[in-house]
């Protein structure tokens, strides 16, 4: 059999081991310095990988400083990659089933149910599962419906043994079904087509225009101002042209609400790939792309930029400004915002890259630099009026004992009002990582950094507030060094307690909760934002989730319940973040013929930000951090390199830190900051230490990195250090 580039092949590894590989290049160079070994075994007999994607792959290790190896095993997925110890190679791809559950027939009387109810009294699981299935299977409309077992078990509080109780008890029976994955919804063919009004057509005119001449655009839009009927539209003209559509969506959290948008558009054209598909799933959609009928659009999560393309010719990055775009961990830790608008380059497509509040980057891009073209649509679909926002002082009102735990007494009656009128309420409490901040309940004093302008976070475990910039950390004072007051405390009421809180000033009201807690699967995710449409729920509580692009029509009111959780929080992007995200959050407010209310709470009435998110001041919020960025060296005026070092040994660990710091110094200068203890310095018993390096933005890329991977090699070539684990994050976010 011919060997072909982008085929998989079995090679031998050791004496016993046997590894997928895939051939990169054919060549009849003698390779030096080693033996060589045959190939076992070409596995597929066409290419699995394109030429475009291993390029993709090379640009991707080269600029985020990883190995190739790290970016296979990401873009590949497992079922791509057979691996074994022995003879057998295992993995592979296997047809899905699926379980489903049924009731028994002898139960499948009137009769025999309510025994059946009364029997399961006494086992409240049980009950609840029983029910739930009546409920899924819509058994009493007497149209009943086949029910999966991952979708019975899908509810939080499902309980396994409760599960395995009544099977044994013969009441639910399980069978399985042989079942395709890639559900493909159906065009409604009854649908009609939006017609764009005047200035989403000028939009869609002026990008169409700017493409001719640039391969990026910014479409910079406010929430509802029609920005996804623009993409409707332009995919339409690329896919008239032949060509494939990529769009990325930060995380499922969008999913739901554009898919089925796009599905009724697009129909079976449409292939979807998230984060919570299994691996079997992304083998049938990888494949799919290969073959002769691929999908004509992919809406997917950042991974999707490794997905096959035969004839990319756009990709739509929407909420462009999202963090989640960037991988953290493991490599390669790359930005799937900007590996996608060099995966376009690559191909010749182009890229729009869409949101309301644009990345500092991108927007310096398309003004500044003039790499991007800009095109902005600036009013809200039939005129819809952006929401009031209000800021509430709760540090006054706490003075004056007027706050209700959590609540302002503005947001309690501006939420009494909207309950009243049949009208939702959203609350948003940010609560990023396991970052807390002490604060003085008397006076607001918050403990600050003496080296750096940054809050000190608390870390309960070792009872110090630490800086994450430069380590600095001390012991919580007992007394307030500003007002002599005892009462120091934690802040940061998570949403669990919001909640709680809130049942007893609202009994009866029904709420909601939207937080990684209570997404835990796809469909409870989807549940929380059908019950919220449905008006099923009244208040929905929620962390960012509940910022990103959903739709309400009939939400009112929204409360931010503590602003100065985003602003203190210690980044150099902490102000754009707590811009975007209470500007998203605030946009999620309005309904067609009443002007929303946003309720933004902080201690901080008079903060830039505070100001800016209530003007709705997007230019002046980046005029600002433009100019704090430039004066104190951060992107995207300079790029920044963080150096992360792991050990199990802390003090070997420091030793090795700072002799790294010392050879980075000796080449970089004062480009080169620590080394520091990042926020989480100890992992799985693992040491981490972290150096920073700031490099002009004209700094050649290969140069840097030629030097750094000449650095590592004489930290590792010395005995004493070759156990030190090195990695790098390109562009952190
Ligand atoms: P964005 O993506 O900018 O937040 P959307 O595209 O979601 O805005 O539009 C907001 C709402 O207005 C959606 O419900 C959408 O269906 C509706 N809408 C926007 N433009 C049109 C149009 N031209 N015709 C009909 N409905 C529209
Ligand atoms: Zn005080
Ligand atoms: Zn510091």
């Amino acid at each position: 059999m011919e060997v072909l580039v982008g085929c998989r092949v079995i090679v031998p590894f050791g004496r016993s081991k046997y590894y997928t590989a895939i051939v990169s290049r054919i060549h009849t160079e003698k390779p030096e310095g080693y033996t060589v070994k045959p190939v076992l075994e070409q596995i597929d007999t066409a290419p699995i990988l394109l030429p475009t994607q291993l390029k993709l792959w090379e640009w991707m290790a080269d600029y985020y400083l990883c190995s190739l190896g790290d970016v296979y095993k990401a873009a590949l997925p497992s079922g791509l990659k057979l691996e074994s110890d022995g003879e057998e190679i295992i993995g592979g791809f296997k047809p899905k089933e699926e379980v489903r559950v049924r009731l028994a027939s002898e139960y499948q009387s009137e009769e025999a149910l309510h025994a059946l109810f009364d029997q399961l009294a006494k086992t409240p699981k049980r009950l609840d599962l029983l029910m739930r299935w009546l409920e899924l299977s819509c058994y009493f409309s007497g149209d009943i419906k086949e029910v999966s077992k991952h979708w019975l078990m899908s509810d939080v509080n499902a309980s396994v043994s409760a599960f395995n109780g009544l099977v044994s008890k013969g009441i639910f029976q399980t069978y399985m079904v042989e079942v395709g994955r890639l559900s493909s919804g159906s065009a409604d063919k009854s649908f009609v087509r939006h017609k764009l009004n005047a200035s989403q057509s000028l939009a869609l005119q002026q990008i169409t225009a700017i493409f001719q001449q640039k391969n990026v655009c910014l479409l910079h839009g406010v929430t509802s101002s029609g920005k996804t009927e623009v993409y409707i539209h332009l995919i339409e003209q690329a896919l008239q042209e032949g060509k494939q559509v990529l769009y990325l969506l930060p995380e499922i959290a969008l999913t739901t609400q554009v898919t089925k948008r796009l599905q009724l558009v697009f129909g079976e054209k449409l292939g979807i790939y998230h984060s919570k598909f299994s691996d079997n799933e992304r083998v049938e959609v990888w494949r799919k792309q290969l073959s002769d009928e691929p999908f004509e659009i992919i809406l997917g999560v950042r991974s999707s930029i490794f997905l096959p393309f035969q004839r990319l010719g756009l990709v739509i990055v929407d909420e462009e400004h999202e963090n989640t775009y960037k991988q953290q961990d493991p490599a390669p830790r790359y930005h799937a915002r900007n590996a996608a608008i060099m995966l376009a380059h690559m191909v010749g497509a182009k890229t729009l890259l869409g949101t309301a509040t644009p990345s500092i980057e991108s927007w310096y891009n398309a003004t500044i630099a003039r790499k991007y073209g800009l095109v902005q649509l600036m009013e809200r679909y039939q005129a819809l009026q952006l929401p009031e926002v209000r800021a509430v002082d709760i540090q006054e009102l706490r003075h004056k004992k007027l706050m209700h735990g959590t609540f302002s007494p503005q947001l309690l009656n501006a939420m009494r009002d909207a309950i009243e009128q049949g009208e939702q309420v959203i609350l948003f409490q940010n609560r990023r990582g396991f970052a807390q901040l002490m604060e003085c309940h008397t006076c607001g004093w918050i403990p600050r950094c003496v080296n750096c302008d940054v809050t000190l976070t608390y870390h309960r475990a070792q009872n110090q507030l630490v800086c994450h910039y430069c380590g600095y950390s001390i012991t919580p004072p007992q007394a307030c060094p500003a007002c002599g007051d005892t009462d120091i405390r934690g802040i940061g009421a998570g949403t669990e307690r919001v909640e709680d809180e809130l049942k007893t000033y609202f009994p009866g009201v029904k709420i909601a909760r939207m937080d990684l807690d209570t997404t835990q699967s796809k469909s409870s995710y989807e549940r929380i934002i059908h019950d919220f449409e449905e008006g099923k729920t009244q208040v929905l509580i929620g962390t960012q989730m509940i910022s990103k692009g959903l739709d309400f029509g009939n939400v009112s009111v929204v409360g931010i319940l503590n602003a100065d959780l985003m602003l203190n929080y210690p980044d150099f992007r902490a102000y754009e973040r707590a811009f975007q995200l209470m500007e998203q959050v605030a946009g999620r407010a309005g309904r067609k013929h009443k002007q929303g209310l946003v309720i933004l709470q902080t201690s901080d009435v008079k903060h830039p930000i505070i100001h800016q998110v209530r003007q709705n001041d997007y230019q002046g919020m980046v005029q600002m951090q433009l100019d704090e960025r430039q004066h104190f060296h951060y992107p995207p005026y300079y790029r920044m390199v963080y150096v992360y070092l792991k050990h199990r040994n802390a003090q070997l660990l420091d030793q090795m830190a700072e002799t790294m710091a010392t050879k980075l110094r000796v080449l970089f200068g004062s480009r080169v900051l620590g080394p520091d203890r990042p926020p989480v310095s100890k992992v799985q018993k693992m040491f981490i230490r972290k150096i920073m390096l700031k490099f002009e933005a004209a700094a050649s890329h290969s140069r840097i990195r030629t030097l750094l991977m000449q650095v590592q090699q004489e930290m590792l070539a010395n005995d004493k250090f070759k156990s030190l684990t090195v990695y790098y994050d390109v562009d952190p976010a």
